[in-house]
């Protein structure tokens, strides 16, 4: 969910409006950032730029373009993906193509401007931004590491950032996801080698799960599966159409004769193919959890098939990939995951390649992002590690400011926080008390207690019914807690009768009291009162 916003001289330049993940069940699809303080200064916004196309950069764009109208400043991969969900969503916006080296001001009054530099990520075209300001360069990391060899695209232009660094940088904003892992991180390379060992003596069909926007990761697959004469498939609408789109832009080159239909691959020898699916946190609807569950309506696994996961566990998804991997195992399937063969490396920077950037950029300040607090505060002793004084570890909503006197945390905190959201045409937000309500309702169920009374005299005419939802213990005492309403009723006095508030309350109470006194629990209770 990053979004970070820079102002200067009042004038505004966001940096990426990304989503997350609910990792809960409660019908949510995404998670955007609140949005308010830039909407309410949208007047002052001269530009958006993007560092990259993943969903926690670019997935709540929809969401700001349609209440903010400034231009997007975005490399070409990043554009395809985001042309496509705006799309989706029906926004029309003023994109624009950004390359390494250009630099692109905030609109015509604005004296913020940036620079977009290369970096290796796990996605084509990832950019860090020398952000120009009257208080000097602020350098975004952007997400990154250093691939000394890349398997396509771009190497990360460290020369560039070594002169940034001469010629002085302010602040340095960077990539925190890794620090508490030492070391250099692997080359995407490396996977290329672990892939072709993991697939070479594979007797059946192969299914490599990875994310459907690691084109390079795809590239290797493609790569190894070409190497033993397997033809592609394509499993999951994400990796189609950013296979589809990878192709179109030239990041992906496929042989002619390798990709292949779903209906090619069900008639083809199981030796001869390799299905690149989605799925590999473990999501219920993905094809991959589809497939273990022997519910996709286009392909099923059989023994000896190979499912190579190249992916890393995201914390948090480990019971569900879990889950995945037991019923791919109990249908007879070898599963492959990282384990002593590097078959997915991070694209994040770890400590060694962290404090290469900070040496290289040296900046006045510091401040670690994109990360847990706990990252965070090793990546600032990282770059204390590195000489830089001024280091501030701030959280969602602080402002840092700078100025001729130096910098300082303000005082005041802008409003953020967790929006949720529907992942449809309409984008609509699902308010904190829907998701509230739907939590209670997990937690301990719902009964419904219904009465008619009489609207003259405020006598009972029927019921009370009651009926209960997820409820437990609620079962044969229907009898019992009815009689608890009765008894709520009658204790209530002629005026409160007529009120329909505080019938309601009565009954309320007297079922939650019947609950609590049986064995502590309390479902949600909404009473309902017809008047007849
Ligand atoms: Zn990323």
């Amino acid at each position: 969910m990053n979004c970070m916003a820079v102002e200067a001289e009042g004038r505004i330049a966001v940096v990426d409006c990304g989503v997350m993940f609910p990792n809960e069940s409660i019908g949510v699809d995404v998670i955007v950032p609140d949005l308010t303080w830039l909407v309410e200064r949208k007047e002052q916004v001269g530009a958006i730029y993007v560092t990259h196309g993943h969903e926690d950069h670019i997935g709540a764009l929809p969401q700001l373009l349609r209440r903010v109208k400034a231009p997007v400043y975005v490399a070409p991969f990043a554009r395809a993906l985001l042309e496509a969900r705006l799309r989706e969503a029906g926004i029309a916006a003023d994109l624009r193509t950004v390359r390494p080296g250009e630099v692109r001001g905030a609109g015509a009054d604005s004296p913020i401007s940036a620079e977009f530099i290369a970096v290796t990520h796990s996605i084509p075209d990832a950019c860090a931004l020398a952000i120009s300001t009257p208080q000097g360069v602020l350098l975004h990391s952007g997400d990154f590491k250093i691939d000394e060899a890349p398997v396509g695209g771009w190497k990360m232009d460290l020369a560039r950032i070594g002169a940034l660094g001469r010629a002085g940088v302010r602040l340095l904003l960077s990539d925190s996801t890794n620090s508490e892992r030492p070391g250099t991180s692997l080359s995407e390379s490396a996977v290329g080698v672990a892939l072709d060992q993991a697939f070479e003596n594979a007797q059946g069909r192969i299914f490599a799960a990875c994310f459907a926007s690691n084109v390079h990761r795809i590239q290797q697959v493609a790569d190894a599966a070409r190497g033993l004469g397997r033809r592609l498939a394509l499993l999951g609408r994400s990796m189609e159409s950013n296979v589809r789109l990878a192709m179109e832009l030239g990041y992906l080159k496929l042989a002619g004769w390798q990709l292949c239909s779903l209906e090619e691959a069900r008639r083809l020898p199981p030796r001869e193919l390799c299905v690149l699916t989605t799925g590999t946190q473990g999501e219920p609807r993905s094809a991959l959890a589809r497939l273990a569950r022997g519910e996709h309506p286009e392909l099923s696994l059989s023994p000896g098939d190979l499912v190579v996961l190249s992916s890393r566990f995201i914390p948090g998804n480990e019971v569900a990939i879990g889950q995945v991997v037991n019923e791919l195992t109990r249908l007879g399937a070898e599963v492959a995951y990282e384990d002593l063969r590097p078959l997915h490396v991070s694209g994040h920077a770890h400590e060694a390649e962290q404090r290469r950037l900070i040496a290289l950029a040296r900046p006045e300040h510091f401040v670690p992002v994109h990360g847990e607090f706990r990252q965070l505060a090793r990546h600032a002793a990282h770059a204390a590690k590195e000489g830089v004084a001024h280091r501030h570890l701030i959280v969602d909503g602080e402002v840092l400011e700078l100025s001729d006197a130096g910098a300082r945390v303000l005082e005041e905190r802008l409003p953020v926080g967790r929006v949720y959201a529907e992942r449809d045409a309409s984008g609509a937000e699902i308010g904190e008390l829907v998701v509230k309500d739907r939590r209670l309702l997990a937690e301990s169920g719902l009964c419904i207690v219904v009465v008619a009374v009489d609207r003259a005299s405020g006598a009972v005419v029927r019921g009370p019914e009651i009926f209960a939802r997820g409820v437990a213990g609620f079962e044969g005492c229907e009898d019992a807690l009815r009689g608890e309403a009765l008894r709520a009723l009658d204790e209530l006095s002629g005026p409160a009768r007529e009120n329909q508030g505080e019938v309601q309350e009565a009954l309320r109470l007297a079922v939650r009291r019947w609950f609590r006194r049986v064995g502590g629990r309390k479902p949600s209770v909404l009473p309902v009162v017809l008047e007849l």
